[in-house]
């Protein structure tokens, strides 16, 4: 089996799964129980804080443990709209292409008086800073761009935006999900006021995450109930799970930049190997991309038909679309970078992980391309290309 949807989620490593289970087993007391046993729990907490907040260049009493990325973005974005309401600043830049935990927070917002400005992500995936900065108004609460897109990889130039941001005394979140134990981050130095994370895309727990949110950011809870992290989170803590996420994150850290440079030697050279497939093409950026993103799109075909062909030959992968949540609309984020909808459904993402063989490259492209074929034999829309009747876009 070939898996390559990490983008959607990873495999627990090893040790995390090791952490996991002997915190469950031993270390079971209430973090906020006086006793040793509850002591001990809360001593695991904190360590892992303090490693969590060591990877991103944080202050351990910046980071809030959540339920995962959606509850650490919806937390963010509505923390800053509640100061902006206090402050008559009802208006919010976002991206076209967010994650759905942002953009139906956004649309919740706008529901209650706020205004939204979603900005263009242009053909290659990337959201221009000078275009965020124009973007801002008088009475802008917030900016929301993510890290790095999780259907096509690409990764935005957050540095550029953070300082806009802080020069103009606007709040910055980051959904920084697909970024967070893949790519370098430090949020002291990108000037974000807010970032959110989650293990299982490192190959932590599912059902953990945090919120990094700047020393002096105002907080609003979204649950209620005890004094657990700090008043803003309340819930007795998901201790076994924050442990392991702190051991995965610190794994993938210490191993970031051997990976990446593995990943992205196996992620060009499946580029390549795809774009030798007619009528196809890449989407987003080849070079701003995250190291073992590949995002295709094929004339003529339903991306939910050759993922299930491959399936068959034992390669689990994504189409990237909602098409799996039972929508049939395309992608947002192939639709914001301009691809049509015909050909935005004929796509594929592949996420790959460093342990794919030299084998498993070769088979996966010859793979993608017989399946490609195979559905392009009987598709009508296919027809109407070759034939002439319809002009080929890609
Ligand atoms: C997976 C993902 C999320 C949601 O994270 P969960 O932990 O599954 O809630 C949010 N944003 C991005 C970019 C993601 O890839």
């Amino acid at each position: 089996m070939i898996y390559a949807d990490n983008a959607a989620t990873t495999k627990m490593s090893e040790a995390a799964v090791q952490t996991m289970i002997s915190v469950a087993r031993d270390c079971y007391g209430n973090p906020s129980s006086l006793y040793s046993l509850g002591q001990r729990a809360r001593e695991t907490l904190e360590e892992s804080r303090k490693i969590i907040a060591g990877v991103i260049g944080a202050e351990p009493n910046e980071i809030l443990f959540t339920s995962g990325g959606s509850e650490a973005d919806n937390q963010a974005i509505l923390s800053a709209a509640a100061t902006g309401r206090k402050n008559g600043k009802m208006h919010i830049v976002s991206s076209a292409f967010e994650h759905h935990a942002v953009l139906h927070t956004l649309e919740k917002l706008k529901k209650e008086g706020f205004t939204i400005t979603l900005l263009d992500v242009h053909e290659n995936g990337i959201v221009h800073p000078d275009e965020v900065e124009a973007a801002i108004r008088d009475d802008t609460c917030l900016v929301s761009v993510m890290y790095a897109n999780n259907e096509i990889g690409t990764i935005q130039p957050i540095r550029e935006i953070g300082a806009i941001c802080r020069k103009h005394g606007v709040l910055f979140h980051t959904d920084a999900v697909q970024a967070v134990g893949h790519i370098p981050i430090d949020v002291k130095a990108d000037q974000v006021d807010f970032l959110a994370a989650s293990a299982h895309k490192f190959h932590g727990p599912k059902g953990v995450g945090f919120l990094y949110a700047r020393k002096g950011v105002r907080l609003t809870n979204l649950i209620e109930g005890g004094a657990q992290e700090n008043g803003k989170r309340a819930g007795t803590e998901n201790v076994p799970g924050i442990a392991a996420m702190a051991t995965a994150l610190k794994e993938a850290a210490g191993q970031m930049e051997q990976r990446a440079a593995v990943l992205r030697d196996k992620r060009d050279r499946l580029i390549q190997g795809l774009e030798q497939i007619p009528h196809s093409a890449l989407n987003g950026d080849a070079a701003n991309r995250l190291p073992g993103n590949i995002n295709f799109c094929f004339e003529g075909i339903e991306g939910e038909s050759l993922l299930l062909l491959l399936d068959d030959k034992g390669i689990q992968a994504s189409s990237g679309s909602a098409c799996t949540s039972g929508s049939l609309d395309p992608s947002h984020v192939l639709l914001a970078i301009g691809r049509v909808h015909d050909v935005a459904h004929g796509s594929l993402r592949l996420s790959i992980e460093a342990e794919l063989t030299d084998d498993e490259i070769n088979y996966t492209i010859r793979s993608v391309k017989e399946v490609v074929e195979y559905l392009r034999s009987f598709s009508p829309i296919w027809r109407e290309l070759e034939s002439g009747k319809k002009p080929h876009i890609l």
